[in-house]
């Protein structure tokens, strides 16, 4: 088949989030099982200057309308492995930044049009590059305008240019929602903007743009798919959720292999197997060292990654900082976003240097680290479409903590409650109920046998993107 994928994030190009791994890893599948895959991707800064787009081809120029102006712009491509193409629209004003979305206080004012331009650009390449898509998958909301401009340009020059559109919903709380005076920067028909349109509570949402014209509709895992038509999920989206009920399908996110692996990952000062846990012995020494701990530490190492985001619980870990002060324990956490969490969870480092230790910007090497070398891996996300570090986790033997919410709960099973098949401890997202989490693992934790038991089950599993893979290609079949 002929699959574009559109996204805002791609591993190792251009990463916030999930999105980045998720998308890379299904295109390299997909790839690897001889479709013609292409990605589009915004030409951000980081991606124009990473050395795999060195020799990017200059395809096409763009005359993008918007409202009632056009933009020029352009598009390169490159292809970093057989069978699959990375094409970048590009337009210096919009794209040439340090970072996606905003300049880490808020969003980028102008983010509306740069994602419509994006949207459109890709429309323009389909129709003047002639690739005749089979699927057009969409991802998330910067995506999401994509199925609707596709059919209206479809429309006003008489062509097709995919057969079928596919939406993922990789987070409902990020939905692209911008005054109506955007909608004009579209060009879609007026009647568009309606409550069975784009409009929403007098706002264009581009998220709901996906959901309801794109012909199939998927998450990230099959928990969230029915969460999200929740009012307590939905975040707002879910009535737009509930009226394609019938076609939104979970489909679990894999670990992808050839970055996330123990025993070849490059990022690590020692690789370890399932069957050989020497390299772990040290690279949680190399983690203790790099927190500025004792390398001979012996007890119960917590880690955690995440963006400091409400979605990911960090409150309820700062609402239990006194375990950590209490306990003979280290937690070593690597984040940033949220400043007030980070304060806090500075503010807690700072206090305890003997304990806590925080690294708070990107760091690839330091999130391997912490997944290899820490014992427990610390995840109570009050809603999570999918997740991926409680999946890394049981891979590199690190028992995850995480909450009873979307993908996590499909993807752990709680070892008390569990005992037989378990491979992390699980609690309610509130705080008292991770409370109770942590000291289940101290417990678990002082009771060896147990604790290697939960972690070789852990190990044991097969996360790999080989199944959800399948699962789209079954998908994009059906529709097709
Ligand atoms: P989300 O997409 O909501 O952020 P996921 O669990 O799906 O959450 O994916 C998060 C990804 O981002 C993981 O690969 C994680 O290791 C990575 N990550 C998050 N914060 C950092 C950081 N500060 N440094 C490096 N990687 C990070």
């Amino acid at each position: 088949m002929k699959i574009v994928h559109v996204a805002s994030e791609l591993y190792p190009y251009i990463k916030t989030g999930g999105l980045a791994d998720a998308v890379a890893a299904l295109a390299g599948v997909l790839a690897d099982h001889d479709h013609e895959v292409s990605v589009f991707l915004p030409g951000y800064r980081a991606v124009v200057d990473h050395k795999d787009a060195a020799g990017a081809e200059r395809k096409l120029r763009l005359r993008i309308e918007m409202g009632d102006q056009f933009l020029s712009g352009d598009v390169r491509v490159f292809s970093p492995r057989k069978n699959l193409k990375v094409y970048l629209i590009c337009r210096e004003e919009f794209f040439d930044r340090r970072a996606p979305y905003g300049n880490g206080e808020r969003d980028f004012e102008d983010n509306s049009d740069r994602f419509i331009f994006f949207c459109k650009g890709v429309v323009e390449t389909l129709r003047l590059a002639d690739l005749q898509a089979d699927v057009v998958h969409c991802h998330d909301w910067q995506a999401a305008l994509l199925p609707l401009l596709l059919r209206e340009s479809e429309r006003r020059h008489r062509v097709t240019l995919a057969l079928k559109t596919v939406f993922t919903i990789h987070n409902i709380a990020y939905q692209g929602l911008f005054p109506a005076t955007t909608f004009a920067r579209t060009n879609l028909p007026d009647e568009l903007y309606h409550i069975d349109g784009l409009e929403y509570y007098s706002q264009v949402n581009y998220m709901k743009g996906g959901i309801l014209f794109a012909d199939r509709v998927t998450t990230v895992s099959p928990r969230y798919a029915r969460e999200i038509q929740t009012p307590e999920f939905g975040c707002g989206l879910d009535g737009v959720a509930q009226t394609r009920a019938d076609d939104i399908v979970g489909l679990l996110n894999g670990v992808d292999t050839a970055v996330w692996n123990p025993a070849t990952d490059a990022l690590l000062p020692a690789t370890y197997s399932r069957a050989d846990l020497r390299g772990k012995a040290v690279c949680r020494a190399e983690l203790l060292k790099r927190g500025g701990f004792a390398p001979g530490f012996t007890g119960p190492v917590f880690g955690m990654i995440c963006r400091f985001a409400e979605q990911k619980g960090v409150d309820l870990v700062l609402a239990n900082k006194d375990f950590f002060l209490a306990n003979d324990c280290r937690f070593v956490v690597l984040g940033a976003g949220d400043k007030r969490m980070e304060a806090e969870m500075r503010a807690l480092a700072t206090a305890a240097p003997d304990k806590v230790c925080l690294t708070a910007k990107l760091d690839e090497g330091m999130s391997h680290l912490i997944e290899a070398g820490s014992d427990f891996f610390v995840m109570p996300s009050l809603f999570e479409p999918c997740g991926l570090n409680q999946m890394y986790s049981q891979v590199y033997g690190t028992v995850p903590i995480v909450s009873r919410v979307g993908g996590l709960a499909d993807t752990v099973a709680d070892a008390d409650e569990f005992p037989a098949t378990g491979t992390g401890l699980m609690c309610e997202p509130n705080a008292a109920s991770l409370r109770q989490a942590l000291q289940r693992a101290l417990g678990l934790f002082a009771d060896r046998a147990r604790y290697t038991a939960v972690q070789q089950r852990g190990m044991a599993r097969d996360f790999s993107w080989e199944v959800a893979a399948a699962g789209y290609e079954q998908l994009y079949r059906e529709s097709l």
